[in-house]
């Protein structure tokens, strides 16, 4: 953070979830700083306890609730401690974490985010702190400038927020709400001033960022459009975006990982199952052969392009042939990495009222296991390609080991190097080894 007056005040965020949360996370620091608090690295220290929570899973909120049961003897000890929920938990439980957990002072969900400095004034003053509106001012624009301090080269901006595909089991669509994507404008002034800072690499971000349709003079510009423009900006040298849904993927969109060169060659681009039949049922609205035939016309343009993807196993109804379906479509894609889970019912999505019979767990963990030693397996061999192959490296930081330096390829492998390079250096590498998580390499100068 930028600011450290004097009488600071500490504050510790734990970050659930996927990147967005990381990135709201860095956004309600800021925002607290202006009422003089500095982040800290254990709860033990802080002032404020803040949970950034994640409701995609399983007992998500049982989770959030165990976690402040582990705070209680802190908040004893401290009653001036302010503990306080974010995030998509906090947006779908409300009032009830504080009737549950009566030691919570603020709950606020992810579209109030700039209200936190009046929720921290009003739980300073003793008072419970709840927001989880919809308000219809954007938060960003509301949320301060972001500090001008110097930061790491690889940088989230939100682009996009909310997802209206409503797929049978995700919770997004209710605890995110509606699509609403920042003005282009806005998002290149941010993209300028993280560039200014030191970042040369931008991870744009939305649930479901490819149907970003942002205002901007003249219309409304797709992804692609605003990827062309921020390619335009210098010094800022990698952009990547996540995560999208097959079908937002326009033409001009696929067209730029072929000849934009700023957009890396690395896609996440989720399908969930193989199966027809499941597809409909989650409510996803392609089916496996357009995916699979989307993923050619992704790779006409970008030969060389690392594809990842997310997939469900043990959905309501999948059978043992909609499962070997899901695994030939993971045979023929070749996935360079993609995440996979088991299924688990979201209170209030389509797919928990119906009356459809679970999946018996021990077949569920089964198909699971399964998936996840073919995803691996691809993994592995996607990695072992690498080796003997040049890439660029964008230099993130020091590695463990003595004089080690750890960056990501442009497929986003982490690479690291025994050599003489700065953090935010692009340098090119040779891949001399392939290991579990990450490869090694040789400077090439
Ligand atoms: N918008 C993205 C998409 O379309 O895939 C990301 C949604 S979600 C944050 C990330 C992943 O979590 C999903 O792609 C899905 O595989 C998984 N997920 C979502 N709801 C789930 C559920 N109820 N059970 C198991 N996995 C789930
Ligand atoms: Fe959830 Fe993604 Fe489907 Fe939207 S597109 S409902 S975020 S899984």
């Amino acid at each position: 953070m930028a600011e450290t007056p004097s009488n600071t005040k500490k504050l510790y965020i734990k970050t659930y979830g996927c990147q967005m949360n990381v990135y709201d996370s860095e956004r309600m620091a800021e925002a607290l700083g202006g009422s003089g608090y500095t982040e800290v690295s254990s709860p033990e220290e802080a002032d404020m306890i803040l949970l950034n929570t994640c409701h995609i899973r399983e007992k998500a909120a049982e989770k959030v609730y165990s976690e402040l049961g582990r705070y209680k003897d802190l908040k004893l000890a401290n009653p001036d401690l302010k503990i306080g929920v974010a995030g998509c938990v906090a947006q779908a439980e409300g009032e009830e974490i504080m009737r549950r957990q009566p030691m919570v002072d603020l709950v606020v969900g992810p579209q109030s985010y700039h209200r936190l400095p009046e929720l921290e004034a009003k739980a300073g003053h003793g008072q419970k702190a709840l927001d989880t509106d919809f308000p219809e001012e954007d938060k960003f624009e509301k949320l301060k400038a972001r500090p001008k301090a110097k930061r790491a080269p690889a940088a989230f901006l939100t682009v996009q927020e909310g997802c209206d595909k409503f797929c049978a089991f995700c919770v997004v669509p209710y605890t995110r709400g509606a699509e609403v994507s920042r003005p282009v404008e806005r998002v290149l002034a941010e993209a300028r001033d993280l560039v200014e800072r030191g970042v040369r690499e931008i991870t744009l971000l939305g649930q479901n960022v490819n149907a970003y349709h942002g205002a901007a003079k003249g219309g409304t510009w797709g992804l692609a459009q605003l990827i062309r423009e921020l390619a335009k900006v210098d010094g800022l040298e990698r952009i990547r975006f996540t995560t999208s849904h097959p079908n937002d993927m326009e033409d001009d969109l696929i067209a730029a990982h072929g000849d934009c060169g700023k957009l890396m060659p690395y896609l996440h681009l989720p399908v969930q199952s193989g199966s027809d039949k499941i597809l409909k049922a989650m409510n996803r609205k392609h089916t496996a052969e357009e995916y699979l035939r989307l993923i050619e016309r992704i790779r006409a343009a970008r030969p060389d392009i690392a594809m990842s993807g997310d997939f469900i196993v043990g959905f309501p109804g999948e059978t043992d042939q909609d499962f070997e379906d899901t695994m030939s479509l993971v045979r023929e894609v070749k996935y360079a990495s993609a995440f996979s889970f088991k299924y688990s019912p979201r209170p209030g999505t389509p797919a928990a009222e119906k009356e459809t019979k679970m999946i018996e767990p021990d077949v569920a963990s089964e198909r699971l296991y399964r998936l996840q030693e073919l995803i691996t397996a691809q993994q592995h061999a996607f990695q072992d390609a690498m080796v003997g192959r040049e890439v660029s490296v964008l230099f993130e930081r020091k590695g463990r080991m003595p004089g080690q330096m750890v960056g990501k390829s442009e497929y986003l492998h982490a690479v690291h190097i025994t050599d003489d390079v700065d953090v935010g250096e692009i340098a090119r590498v040779r891949i001399t080894e392939s290991g579990p998580n990450s490869l090694g390499g040789v400077l090439l100068r």
